[in-house]
C-alpha cells in the first residue's frame, strides 16, 4: 500500500489529509499519515482573536488525533527536521524528545511561514510573533500581565495620570492592522470585568510601516478609508518609518525619534522556516520557500509535493502565488486531484492561483475588496465585508468537518463570543 506523508496539519495541510483520507485512506488504499509538532489545528488567520481574548482556542480548535479517526489518516505527533531523499524518509523528533524515521511514497510539505526580521537587529530578543497559537496565548497573557499591573498602579494612585501603556507594532499588513484594531477593544473588554478604570483612552498603539501606506495588497482608497478608522480608534498610523533596530525600550527608526514602547510585536512579513532553505538539495526561494513546479510537485524530485506558504509556485503573472489561507486553500485541492491522478497513472493539473479579493477585519466591521471569477475587482465594507471575511473561515471548517457541523460551531461561536473574554479576563489580580 503506497505511504503518503503530509507534514504540517494548518490551512492547506490539514485540509489535504482529510480529503485524501476520505477518498484512499477509507478503502485502504493508502496509508496516509499527518505530522504537525502540535496537537491541535487552530486556522492561522484567527491568531490575532487569540492573542486579544476575542477568541478562545479552547472552542475553535480542531485535535489531529480525533480528526484523523473520523476521516481515515493516521497522526504523529512531532517536529518534522529533515528528508533522506535517497531512502524515501522524513527525520521527524517525536513528542518524547526521539528521532524517528518515517517511509514515504509521497511526501507533502506543508509546514507554513514564520515572521522575517530581515536581519534587524534586536528584533528577535524584544518582539512578540505571531507564527502559531503559542505565540499568539503568550502575546494574550504578555497584554493581561501589562493591563493587571497597570491597574494596580491605577488603583494606588487613585489617578489615571501615570503613563499610557504603549503597544508598538511593526508592519502594516493584514496581520499587524488586524491586530491593532482589536486592542483597544480588548482593553475595554478588561476594564468590563470589574476594573472600570481601564478604557481604551488608556492605550497608545502605533503601526509601524516602512513604505508610504498600510495594506499594499489593497486599493489605495480602501488602504487609506481603513487607516482613517484607525485613526478614529486612537491608534497611530506612522508610515515611511523604516525600522533599524529594537532595543527595551522600543523601535530606532532611520530617521527620527526612539517609538518607545512597552510591548514590541512584529508582523513586518513572512518567510519559510530557515533549514528548508537547503534541505535535502531542494531548490529554494531567497525567502527559503521551495520552488515547485505549475503540478506543485518540488523542481528536484516528483516525489515530493509542497503546499502553501512554503511554497514558491511561480504563476502567469511573473509573480509567485502569495502566503495566504487562500492560496493553501487551492493548492491543497490540486495536490489532491494530482495525487489521485498519480495512483491512476493520469496527468497532472497545474495550479493556478484564483484572487478572490482580500478582507480586513476591524473588531466589529470590515473593508477590502473581492475579486469576482478572479476579476472585476469590487469594494466592500461594514456588516457585508465582515460576513464574506467569517465566511471564509465557514468554508475551511466546513471542508475539515462537514457542512452540517460547521453550521453548528458557527452557531455555538456565535453564542460564546459573549462569555468567551469574561472568562479569559477575569480573576486575574
Ligand atoms: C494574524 C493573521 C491573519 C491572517 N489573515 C489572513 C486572511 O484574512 N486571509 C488569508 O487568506 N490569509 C491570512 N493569513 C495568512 C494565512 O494564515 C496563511 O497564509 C496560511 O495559514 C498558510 O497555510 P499553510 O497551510 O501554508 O500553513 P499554516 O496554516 O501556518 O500551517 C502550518 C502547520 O505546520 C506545522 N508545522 C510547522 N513547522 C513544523 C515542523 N517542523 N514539523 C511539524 N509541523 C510543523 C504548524 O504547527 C502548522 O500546523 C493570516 C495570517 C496571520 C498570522
Amino acid at each position: 500500500m503506497k505511504k503518503i506523508i503530509i507534514i504540517g496539519g494548518g490551512a492547506g495541510g490539514l485540509e489535504l489529509a482529510t480529503d485524501l483520507g476520505d477518498k484512499l485512506g477509507k478503502n485502504n488504499q493508502a496509508e496516509i499519515t499527518l505530522i504537525d509538532k502540535n496537537s491541535y489545528h487552530l486556522w492561522k488567520p484567527l491568531l490575532h482573536e487569540v492573542a486579544t481574548g476575542l477568541l478562545d482556542e479552547q472552542v475553535d480548535n480542531i485535535y489531529y488525533a480525533s480528526q484523523g479517526l473520523q476521516h481515515y489518516f493516521q497522526f504523529t505527533q512531532g517536529t518534522f527536521t529533515n528528508i533522506d531523499r535517497e531512502n524515501k524518509q522524513i527525520i521527524v523528533t517525536d513528542h518524547k524528545d526521539q528521532t524517528i524515521s518515517l517511509a514515504y511514497d509521497i511526501l507533502v510539505i506543508a509546514i507554513g511561514s514564520t515572521s522575517n526580521d530581515f536581519g534587524t537587529p534586536g528584533v528577535k530578543e524584544h518582539c512578540i510573533f505571531l507564527d502559531d497559537q503559542n505565540a499568539a496565548i503568550h502575546l494574550r497573557e504578555t497584554l493581561i500581565t501589562k493591563f493587571t499591573s497597570f491597574c494596580s498602579i491605577i488603583d494606588e494612585h487613585e489617578s489615571i495620570d501615570a503613563d499610557k501603556i504603549r503597544i508598538a507594532i511593526v508592519g502594516g499588513g493584514a496581520t499587524g492592522v488586524e491586530l491593532a484594531s482589536e486592542l483597544p477593544h480588548m482593553i475595554e473588554a478588561f476594564g468590563a470585568c470589574g476594573r472600570n478604570k481601564m478604557c481604551s483612552d488608556l492605550l497608545d498603539v502605533s503601526v509601524i510601516e516602512a513604505t508610504d501606506r498600510i495594506l499594499p495588497a489593497l486599493p489605495a482608497k480602501t488602504a487609506s478609508s481603513i487607516t482613517q478608522t484607525l485613526q478614529k480608534c486612537g491608534i497611530h498610523v506612522l508610515t515611511k518609518t523604516m525600522i533599524t533596530k529594537a532595543e527595551s525600550d522600543g523601535f530606532y527608526p532611520k530617521e527620527g525619534d526612539v517609538i518607545k514602547a512597552d510591548i514590541m510585536i512584529w508582523t513586518a512579513g513572512v518567510k519559510a522556516p530557515d533549514y528548508l532553505k537547503e534541505i535535502a538539495g531542494l531548490e529554494s526561494s531567497r525567502s527559503n520557500q521551495l520552488m515547485v513546479k505549475p503540478t506543485l510537485q518540488t523542481t528536484r524530485d516528483d516525489n515530493i509535493f509542497v503546499i502553501g506558504d512554503c511554497a514558491y509556485a511561480m504563476q502567469d503573472s511573473g509573480r509567485a502565488s502569495p502566503p495566504t489561507a487562500q492560496a493553501a486553500h487551492q493548492m491543497a485541492k490540486i495536490c489532491y486531484e494530482n495525487i489521485i491522478r498519480i495512483l491512476n497513472n493520469q496527468s497532472l493539473k497545474s495550479f493556478k492561483y484564483i484572487d478572490s479579493g482580500t478582507i480586513i477585519s476591524l473588531h466589529d466591521t470590515a473593508q477590502g475588496v473581492i475579486k469576482l471569477l478572479g476579476k472585476n475587482e469590487m469594494g466592500v465594507k461594514g456588516f457585508l465585508a465582515l460576513m464574506i471575511h467569517r465566511i471564509l473561515y465557514r468554508i475551511h471548517q466546513a471542508s475539515l468537518l462537514g457542512l452540517f457541523k460547521a453550521i453548528r460551531f458557527a452557531i455555538a461561536s456565535k453564542f460564546m463570543y459573549k462569555t468567551k473574554s469574561t472568562s479569559i479576563f477575569t480573576n486575574r489580580d
